[in-house]
This record gives C-alpha cells, structure tokens and sequence, in this order.
C-alpha cells in the first residue's frame, strides 16, 4: 500500500511526488513512457518558467548572479498585478480567478522551493532579452530558465526524487483508478505487459492532456486538428482525463482550445526529443506571413511574440493547406532566434524578391510578390524600430494590419521558413477546487484524487502567456503532492 500514487512524469508529476514526499512515507510515481522518453512535455521544453518577482533581489533567491551579471543586465520586475493582467488578457477574462490567483502569488515562492529542494536555474539571456547598449534588457516576465531546459529540470527533479526513496515506475500506463463511494484507492497499471492493481491513499493525477491523441483531437478542438503535428510527447493522450470522467469527475475549461505554434512545415508527426523545442518559429514579429494564396492573414506584430504564438499555431492551420511561409530580410536576420539556424529547417534564400516568390512551392508566387510590395508600401518608416518596446511602427491602409515593428522586406539576401501548426497542449480537463482536489460533476471533492497540470480545465483558454505551462504544473504540482499527503495521515 503507498501513501500517494503520482500518475505522470513530467514536471507535475514530479512536484508532487516531492511535495508528498514531505510528509508522506509512501511515493509511487507511475510513468508510462520508458525511461529514455520519459518526462513528458516537460522534457520538452526550453524550461522557461514565468515567475513573478520585484526585482533582482527576488532573484537572487533563485538564481546565483554575480556581480557582474547584474549590472549587465536589466531585469526590470514582473508584478502580481502584471501576471493577473497578462493571464486576464489573453485568456479573455475566462481565467478562473482563483486558481489564476494561487499560480500567480505561489509562481515564486514554488521556484525557491524547488531551488531548495536542489533544482537549478539562471536567467534566460539568450532567448526573453536584447542588447540594448550594452546591457541586458528583459521585457516579458520571463527571466528564470531551468539549467539544462526541459531535459535539466526533468533529470533534476527524477534524481531528487530517487534520493528522497520515491519509486518510480517506467513504462507503467495507469488504465484507471481503483473507486468506490469513499473515494479513491489505487490505481490499475499495466507494467511490462501485465496489468496490477496498486493500492494507494491518495492519487495525484499529471499524465499531461490529450494532445497525442488524433481522435480526441479532432472531436474536441474540431475538424482539421487531426492534420496538426505534436510538438511534444506521444504519451499524452488524455488517459488521466479519461480515467477520472469515468469515476464521475466534471469535465472542465476550454475544451476546443489549446495551446498551438508554427513548427516546422516538415517536422515529424510527434516531438523529437535531438530536436527540443526547435522546430518553432517564433520570430515572425520581425517578418511576414503569407499562405499558400500569397496573401498576408494575421497582424504579425499585435504584441510581444509571448502573447501572440500560442495563438497563432490555430490560425495557420486553418489557411489553405495548413501552411505559411515567414519571410524575413537581411535587415532582421540577426535578431532571429537560434532556431533558425538548425539543420532541420525548410529555408528557401534568394537575392531577389522576384526570385525568392518563385522558390515557394504550393503558392501563388505572383500574389506574393505583388503582396510584399503593397505591405513594403505600407510601412511607417517614420516610426522609429525597437524590438524591446511597442513600437508602433505600423503600416496603413492593408487590410490585415501589421501593428509594431513592421520593416519592409528589402534588402537581399530574402529567407522564407515554411511552417504549419504544432500542437504544443490542450486546454480542456477536469475541474480542480483551490486545494487541487478533482470535483465531481455535482462539485464536491472526489474523496483522495487530486490534480495538477496539463490535464486541469480552466486556467488556460484561447491563448497563454509564454512560460506558464512549467510553473502551472509546479505551483498545482506542489499544491496537490501536499494535500494528496496530509489526507493519507
Ligand atoms: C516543444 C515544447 C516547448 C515548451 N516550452 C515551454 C517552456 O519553455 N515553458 C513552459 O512553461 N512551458 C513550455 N511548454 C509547455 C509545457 O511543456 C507544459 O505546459 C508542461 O510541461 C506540462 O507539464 P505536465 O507535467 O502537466 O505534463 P507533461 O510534462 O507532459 O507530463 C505528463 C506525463 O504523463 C505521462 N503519462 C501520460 N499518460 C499516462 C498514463 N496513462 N500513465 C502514466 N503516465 C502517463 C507522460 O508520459 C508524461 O510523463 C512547452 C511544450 C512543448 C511541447
């Protein structure tokens, strides 16, 4: 018998094993991936982490800065106010207000816990700040990165975990959960081939959403999302989800949305861990969108690329055979991100716009010519450029707009990037009160079941502020492995 069962392996998961760990003698985790994929998406990421602090002395408690560091770099603050408004924003106001409420206020004091606790973190220099003159400007809340991206913090996490005695199961799929009116009492595993019944007292539930799954894709998030790649782990295919409707839990939050990204037009059908995070394409801020029409579709400079991508994946999907091409010039190129620069890209560079045009294949090559010079005339050249700011410099009269840093597209050599959707997470799940208890569909907690992550409903709808999803499953993580524990005693 255990005290807690953690469904997952991923950074959730993780949390809440430790956190359970502190109180609780008994911690299984369950993975269902093997080892060497193990992890989730969390393994997945670049381990950027949206925290809340005041300034740099907040940071210091996560992050060891010398000197130097700090005064080459302007790390500004990121507010309570500032991530209650970003999540109000984006998420238009459906957040639920008070579990955006514990995300918001326990992002920080969640991060020192799990630097306590042995992770390690720096500042994310090289991808949320510019060199403005010498000194390091970060602009959008997300300062703290996990050492070694997804893949640091996933081992980081597994090897506390193995220290602290907790045990963790590889290739063990939980099928479901072992209930009855008093609540919950384990869970059904199938391990190497054969399915068992393992008992616990509490059960945490982070197996991830159902992103992986092509079906549950297509009827929640609707037709044509069988036709989006994954950008992270094949494990996730709404198990836990499932797993607890079947008891009686409500389905809650945004079930037709997810999180969704330009990726690679080429990318393979799932994640591919020698790859990361990098088939994303996230500098289009700088550039242009056209379709397969040679029509520009989307205000490419509406916000900063952390308010905007996360929606963006959805609108290239629905274009004309589900891709887009970004077009940049030499003028941008050294602000691209260093995703650009990997083997597996598909780049077509040309000297002219006439013979850049003609190397898109599957698109009207004269639209997009005559599209990229209506947008070249368009642009405000009066406003002055900054990457760091708002900047204003628009263009007028097009009937898709470009809102800030909008550059006209002409100086060789020209760079078009192929890309269609990549599905990064779901947004729909179950119903979680403010002590990450799962809910039944009549509202009360469902005795000794828990969740946290991915897999819960109503934090994230339509959109998401870039670095949420780590500090989601860690803040909940940490919240349900402590009450999955205090109620075994
Ligand atoms: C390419 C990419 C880049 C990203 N970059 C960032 C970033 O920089 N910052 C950020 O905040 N977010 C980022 N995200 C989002 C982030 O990965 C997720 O929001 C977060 O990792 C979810 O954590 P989780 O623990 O809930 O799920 P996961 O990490 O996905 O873990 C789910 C786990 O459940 C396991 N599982 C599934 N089914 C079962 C079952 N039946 N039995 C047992 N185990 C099961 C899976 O194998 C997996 O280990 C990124 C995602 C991707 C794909």
């Amino acid at each position: 018998m255990y005290d807690v069962i953690v469904v997952g392996g991923g950074n959730a998961a993780l949390c809440a094993a430790l956190s359970a760990s502190e109180t609780a003698r008994k911690v299984l985790v369950l993975e269902r991936a093997p080892e060497e994929e193990s992890g989730g998406n969390s393994r997945f990421t670049a381990g950027l982490l949206r925290v809340v602090y005041n300034g740099v002395e907040d940071l210091k408690q996560v992050i060891e800065l010398s000197d130097d560091e700090i005064a080459r770099s302007d790390f500004g603050t990121y507010t309570e106010e500032q991530f209650f408004d970003d999540m109000a924003r984006v998420t238009e106001f459906r957040c639920d207000p008070d579990l955006t409420e514990i995300l918001v206020k326990n992002s920080l004091p969640t991060v020192i816990w799990m630097r306590k606790n042995g992770v390690r973190f720096t500042a994310a220099w090289g991808r949320q700040a510019f060199n403005v003159g010498g000194k390091f400007k970060f602009w959008g809340g997300l300062t703290v990165e996990a050492v070694g991206g997804g893949p640091g913090l996933v081992d980081s996490l597994t090897q506390i975990a193995r220290k602290r005695g907790i045990e963790v199961w590889y290739s063990a799929r939980a099928l479901s959960l072992v209930s009855d009116d008093e609540g919950v009492h384990g869970v059904r595993v199938k391990r190497a081939g054969k399915t068992l019944e393992v008992k616990g007292k509490a059960v945490v539930l982070a197996a991830g959403g159902f992103q992986a799954n092509t079906e549950w894709r297509t009827r929640y998030l609707g037709p044509g999302w069988e036709l989006a790649k994954v950008r992270g782990t094949r494990f996730n295919t709404g198990d836990a989800i499932e797993m607890a409707l079947d008891i009686g839990a409500a389905a809650h939050g945004n079930w037709s949305g997810c999180h969704a990204v330009a990726w690679d037009r080429n990318a393979p059908e799932f994640g591919d861990l020698a790859v990361g995070d990098q088939f994303q394409k996230h500098s289009y801020p700088w550039g242009i969108y056209l379709n397969a029409e040679g029509k520009r579709f989307v205000d490419e400079g509406a916000d900063f690329r952390n308010y905007t991508y996360a929606k963006y994946g959805r609108v290239i999907l629905g274009q004309p055979g589900q891709f887009a091409w970004q077009i940049f010039d030499a003028k941008v190129k050294p602000q691209l991100r260093d995703e650009y620069r990997i083997k597996q890209v598909t780049k077509r560079v040309a000297n002219s716009l006439e013979e850049l045009v003609r190397q898109l294949e599957d698109t009207n090559a004269d639209n997009a010519l005559k599209e990229i010079q209506a947008y070249n005339r368009a642009v405000r050249t009066d406003v002055p450029f900054n990457p760091n700011v708002k900047d204003g410099r628009r263009t007028e009269g097009l009937a898709v707009p470009k809102s800030n840093w909008a550059n006209t597209i002409d100086t060789p050599p020209f760079e078009a990037y192929a890309v269609t959707c990549g599905i990064t997470f779901s947004f729909g799940g179950l119903r979680i009160n403010t002590d990450a208890q799962v809910l039944n569909s009549d509202g009360e907690p469902i005795r000794g079941l828990y969740a946290a992550g991915e897999l819960v409903g109503g934090i994230f709808w339509f959109n998401y502020p870039g670095g949420s999803g780590l500090t989601n499953g860690a803040v909940f993580g940490r919240l349900a492995g402590k009450n999955a524990a205090l109620q075994t005693r």
